[in-house]
């Protein structure tokens, strides 16, 4: 039996019609009489998915014609060394943000290959608050400057990005990407693993200024080289053809229930639910994020001791509530209500947080 409240923070819940359209063409894809999992990926069908997922993010995202967009493997770990093998080259210097464990790893990657500034940072808040974004000092030099839009573990969210005028922006927005609209034209380059709202883990998806990448010069391997991908359209070599295919899934069921708006709508009003069973309960939860970074993505909180944190995740799981312990580098609770989790789902959760408080506040 599927759990009732799947709110793990990814891989994550993906909308029941998809996991149902994905059993029912498991076989058959499409009247071909074979199944995703044995298609040649320069197959006309595999072609198609891969042209039309791509179509889709570009609509759905509202995508400029100069950008490019990939579909690439090793996750969003492997982007944290690819942005700085193509771009961070001997002499220029990378600029980041660092707000929090993600931030830190991108970060982390970058110093092995090249020179890396943090030009803006809230490690001193233990990161509950991010980093302020208009007074930046970038160094002379800078090739790009990378944040992070959502951090996961923290459960802090940029709301609004800067204008970082001839300096690409690169994004790492694993956690919130099509969660709410953007503009793509702010940022030369995202990137983001699909497993939390665009599908299953096994893809991340790259959406890239042309011009960018016609700029590569690094010599580095081609598998790592953002050009070649782009020149054969994410077909260089064997694509994680299945999560594609899914992404492909996921995507439409987007379209057919409102579009972006509609998601960020929906996951609006699914996060003030449950900030407001933490804001409203005088102290016996506690949210882990300043107010004005929290993250509509992951909601993180505490109780007041930790017998009854575990109290919590033990009754919660009896109740059907799954992924609700916090990451192990922060502890406590956290709640991911990406896009395939639903209003009632977190209305479920208001409901148990509140009844849980009354029996132990
Ligand atoms: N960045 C962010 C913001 C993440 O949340 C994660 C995964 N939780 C990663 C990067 C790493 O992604 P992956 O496991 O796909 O490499």
């Amino acid at each position: 039996m599927r759990p009732i409240y799947n709110f793990n923070a990814g891989p994550a819940v993906l909308p029941s019609e998809v996991l149902l359209q994905i059993q029912e063409e498991l076989l058959d894809l499409q009247g071909t009489g074979l199944s995703i999992l044995e298609i040649s990926h320069r197959s006309k069908e595999y072609e198609k998915i891969n042209g039309e997922t791509q179509q889709l993010l570009k609509e759905l995202l509202n995508i400029p014609l100069d950008y490019e967009v990939l579909f690439m493997q090793g996750g969003a770990s492997t982007q944290f060394a690819m942005v700085p093998m193509n771009f961070l080259l001997a002499g220029s210097v990378a600029s980041y943000v660092y707000s929090g464990t993600w931030a830190g790893k991108a970060i982390a990657e970058a110093q092995k290959i090249g020179q890396v500034a943090i030009v803006a940072s809230s490690e001193s808040s233990n990161f509950r608050k991010l980093p302020a974004l208009d007074n930046m000092k970038v160094p002379p030099g800078t090739a790009y400057i990378h944040l992070t839009s959502n951090e996961t573990i923290a459960g802090t969210q940029y709301k609004n990005f800067v204008d970082t005028g001839s300096i690409p922006l690169i994004a790492d927005m694993s956690s919130d990407i099509l969660s709410r609209s953007i503009d793509v034209s702010d940022f030369a380059l995202i990137y983001a693993g699909a497993q939390k709202n665009l599908g299953p883990s096994g893809v991340t998806v790259v959406i890239a200024r042309r011009e960018l990448l016609q700029r590569i010069s690094a010599p580095i391997p081609d598998i790592m080289n953002y050009r070649i991908h782009a020149d054969s359209r994410s077909l260089y070599h064997t694509p994680p053809v299945f999560a594609v295919y899914i992404v492909n899934l996921v995507l439409k069921w987007i379209q057919a229930n409102g579009g972006v708006r509609g998601v960020e709508n929906r996951n609006r009003a699914k996060a003030d639910l449950i900030y407001y069973a933490i804001d409203d309960s005088d102290g016996f939860y506690s949210g882990l994020a300043d107010r004005d970074s929290r993250s509509l993505m992951n909601v993180t909180f505490r109780t007041s001791n930790e017998e009854l944190e575990k109290h919590f995740l033990l009754e919660s799981e009896r109740n059907g509530f799954v992924g609700l312990k916090g990451h192990r580098d922060a502890g406590h609770l956290r709640a991911s209500i990406y896009n395939g989790v639903t209003y009632e789902q977190c209305k479920a959760l208001k409901e148990f947080m509140i009844d849980f408080q009354k029996r132990f506040g």
